[in-house]
């Protein structure tokens, strides 16, 4: 006999969800739970939808759930809405995002278990961190490793202790008999724990600036949906305001839980340490996680978990944290809110941005997008009104001034035939020195990693190409490589030219490990730190290099955009930017607004901490405009402009773009299949208010022996729009003749 049927969601392309039934014995299922049912020829996670007393689909047709995954509480109605919004909007099945949305750890039926088990740990007591060092025999390895492990954090859970000890058990129950340690046990998904006991002192933060304690008002004043911009220049003090607001909040609402998403995974330790010291008194240590692909899978899933039972009130995380199931999600922060890094750029193309602000609606709740150079289509909005803006315009730590910019004309410095250094301009290689003699630090930024990025032969024009992409190859000096920056290719590098024999094959252009090496003879001394995604492949390692940072060890800093982005370098007086003219010329309309923020981002990386900042930018096009708003640290200005340019164009925010993208084994295949796809359009009538672009082939055409072409289509009515792409997808999905294709909603590189 059956009880009943549910509609189950699948990681599948298909927008489906596929029925199953479950036996009267087993614990019923509810909708937003787990369960593992059979797939094919396998066995696969699912997460329940609805739960009927019929299915349309044929008896012999349906099979059983295999397990109800009951320990997990389940999603909430609210959480699936999102997961809904998301897959509607971008244009995919819900299992493809509800399921990618879950921890990998989730999605493995064998370790729910163990993941929903109640926790064990026992807590050392004063008496037992007295007693344990001397009680425990001299040759005792494993239970010295136990008490050492206790004695690190102050606490051990039982399963941890098991791993370190195989008789862990019995040993501590004796030592809990001794009075050395106590004992407790937390059920899984027992709510919220209890602010911290006394004894923690309250961190009270500084005075806050008029302007500050504005932000902070408008804030928490909020009871309903309210999007803010806060707008503040760089060490304006930002941080500062998330944490009064989210203190206001917790005061107010002990439970509530509050989500802070930052752009980068680098950026983690730091807001997690600025947010556990000013909540150690009022929170517990885990109520506040990470979540971040950083995070080993066990810890990933665990600090989900943390938040989807309400224990943990303050998510830091990355834009996939956007997606966490948070039930009592009171407020939210997304830090820089104009990275490119919030917009996935794969799988589900979302933009965590876009999707806080949605969440913030959906739930009536504040919303709080902060920047030094806001996304245009955040200031767009805050002039019309419909987001409030909040400015901070000026540095928050008294002295603290923006840092002065100068534009280093490079064509005059050749012309005046003034010494340059490698690419290192006169100007900029005696501030550098001037900065080494004071013992402050400079910082130099240029956004291409490698030694060059090119390696090319005089004699015949030969130049090392990645043999399956269309794009030249760099050149890794520290690995002797020629390595491809879009596929992986690597090979050697050859010592002549593999066409004419020519000995003299050079590199041409420069990047970080080239200026590296440039400064190590032009500033003498000085100790130069490379900071970019080669130095900092292995875990752990961006977070070392940073700390020889502030900890002083380092006085030239060179990296690309990682070095640029919400640091507090205290020392740093001097910024350096090299190469940033490529930019400026670019086929993508976007490339300007970013330019001028990641400008704008590493400027403000000097003088944060009353030292007086300078920052030497050195181009060939000293009278741009661009950079004329940056020496006058002009955003406003910048901003207009670019609306106003935009607005002229005809492109975004005012208008809504989307992208067929199509992968061909030949570009031809990928450029036929958009001309069909361009000719389904014609059959919708939302099409209508759509225009559609011709197909043309990807900047980087070839990519792993993959060729790639797009079509654009854009509409002044983001539903016109939305109705052609969902009445559009069961045409493309009829169509062949190539390898992959996808839409992007709302792209950023065009
Ligand atoms: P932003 O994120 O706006 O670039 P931060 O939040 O990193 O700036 O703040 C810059 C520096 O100013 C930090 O060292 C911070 O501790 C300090 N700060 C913030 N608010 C105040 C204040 N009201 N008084 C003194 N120092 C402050
Ligand atoms: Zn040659
Ligand atoms: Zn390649």
């Amino acid at each position: 006999m059956t009880a009943g049927f549910v509609r189950v969601a699948l990681d599948h392309p298909l927008p489906v969800l596929y029925d199953y039934r479950y036996p009267a014995s087993a614990p019923a299922p509810q909708p937003g739970m787990l369960v593992r049912v059979p797939f094919g020829r396998r066995d696969v996670v699912g997460l329940v939808c609805e739960v009927d007393s019929h299915s349309d689909v044929p008896a012999d047709k349906l099979r059983d759930v295999s397990a109800v995954c009951a320990a997990c509480p389940p999603l909430s109605g609210q959480w699936l809405e999102l997961a809904a919004f998301a897959a509607d909007y971008y244009q995919r099945g819900l299992g493809e995002v509800a399921l990618p949305g879950l921890p990998q750890a989730l999605r493995d039926p064998s370790r729910w278990n163990r993941l929903l088990a109640p926790e064990e740990r026992y807590r050392l007591l004063p008496a037992g961190r007295e007693a344990l060092p001397e009680a425990l025999p001299a040759r005792a390895q494993a239970l010295r490793r136990l008490a050492e492990a206790l004695a690190e954090t102050g606490e051990l859970d039982l399963a941890d202790a098991k791993a370190l000890h195989p008789k862990a058990a019995p040993t501590l129950e004796s030592w809990r008999e001794a009075g050395w340690v106590e004992y407790e046990r937390v059920e899984f998904g027992a709510g919220p724990v209890a602010a911290k006991c006394a004894g923690a002192e309250t961190v009270q933060g500084p005075t806050l600036s008029d302007e500050q304690a504005a932000a902070v008002d408008a804030i928490q004043a909020a009871r309903s949906f309210a999007p803010f911009l806060l707008h503040g220049v760089t060490g304006s003090g930002k941080t500062e305001v998330y944490l009064r607001a989210l203190a206001a909040l917790l005061e107010r609402e002990p439970d509530a839980q509050a989500l802070v998403l930052v752009p980068e995974i680098n950026l983690t330790p730091q807001f997690e340490a600025a947010f556990r010291t000013r909540f150690a008194a009022t929170l517990a240590d885990d109520a506040i996680v990470t979540l971040h692909s950083g995070l080993a899978e066990g810890e990933r899933a665990r600090n989900w978990l943390a938040a989807h039972t309400g224990r943990a009130r303050i998510v830091l995380g990355t834009r996939l944290a956007v997606l966490a199931s948070l039930p009592r999600l009171a407020m939210l922060v997304v830090d820089e809110e104009h990275d490119p890094a919030y917009k996935q750029q794969e799988g589900l193309r979302y933009s965590a941005r876009d999707l806080a602000v949605w969440r913030a609606k959906q739930l009536g709740v504040p919303v709080v997008l902060g920047s030094a150079t806001p996304s245009l289509e955040s200031w767009w909005q805050a002039e019309q009104g419909r987001y409030t803006r909040l400015t901070l315009s000026r540095r928050a730590i008294a002295d603290a001034v923006l840092p002065a910019i100068r534009l280093i004309d490079l064509e005059e410095e050749r012309r005046r035939g003034r010494a340059s250094f490698e690419g290192l301009s006169g100007p900029l290689v005696a501030a550098m020195k001037a900065r080494l003699e004071r013992g402050e630090q400079s910082l130099v930024f240029l956004n291409r990693r490698g030694y060059a990025p090119v390696l090319s032969c005089d004699a015949c024009g030969w130049v090392a190409g990645c043999p399956r992409c269309s794009a030249y190859v760099v050149l890794h000096k520290p690995e002797r490589a020629l390595r491809c920056h879009h596929c992986g290719w690597e090979s050697r590098i050859p010592r002549s030219c593999p066409d004419c024999g020519n000995v003299d094959i050079a590199p041409m252009g420069r990047g970080t490990q080239r200026i590296e090496e440039a400064l190590a003879s032009a500033v003498p001394g000085a100790r130069v730190l490379r900071i970019d995604a080669d130095s900092t492949r292995r875990k752990g390692s961006a977070q070392a290099l940073f700390s020889d940072v502030h900890a002083g060890d380092v006085d030239i800093l060179v990296g690309t955009q990682m070095i640029a982005k919400g640091h507090d370098f205290q020392r740093v007086s001097l910024v350096g930017v090299i190469n940033a003219d490529n930019a400026l010329f670019s086929h993508d309309f976007r490339a300007s607004e970013r330019l001028f923020s990641q400008l704008m981002q590493v400027s403000g990386r000097a003088g944060r901490a009353g030292l007086p900042g300078e920052v030497l930018v050195q181009t060939r096009y000293p009278r741009h405009a661009l950079y004329h708003a940056l020496a006058r640290h002009d955003y406003v200005g910048f901003a207009n402009t670019q609306l106003t340019e935009r607005r002229d164009a005809h492109l975004p925010p005012f208008v809504y773009q989307a992208l067929l993208r199509a992968e061909g084994r030949t570009l031809e295949a990928a450029l036929e299949f958009l001309s069909q796809a361009a000719h389904a359009l014609t059959a919708i009538p939302a099409s209508e208010r759509v225009t559609v672009y011709d197909a043309v082939p990807l900047t980087i055409v070839k990519v792993m022996n993959v060729h790639r072409a797009q079509l654009l289509v854009e509409s002044q009515s983001r539903a016109a729009l939305q109705a052609t792409l969902r009445a559009w997808q069961p045409a493309l999905r009829a169509l062949r003749g190539v390898l992959r294709w996808n839409v992007e909603v709302d792209p950023l590189d065009i």
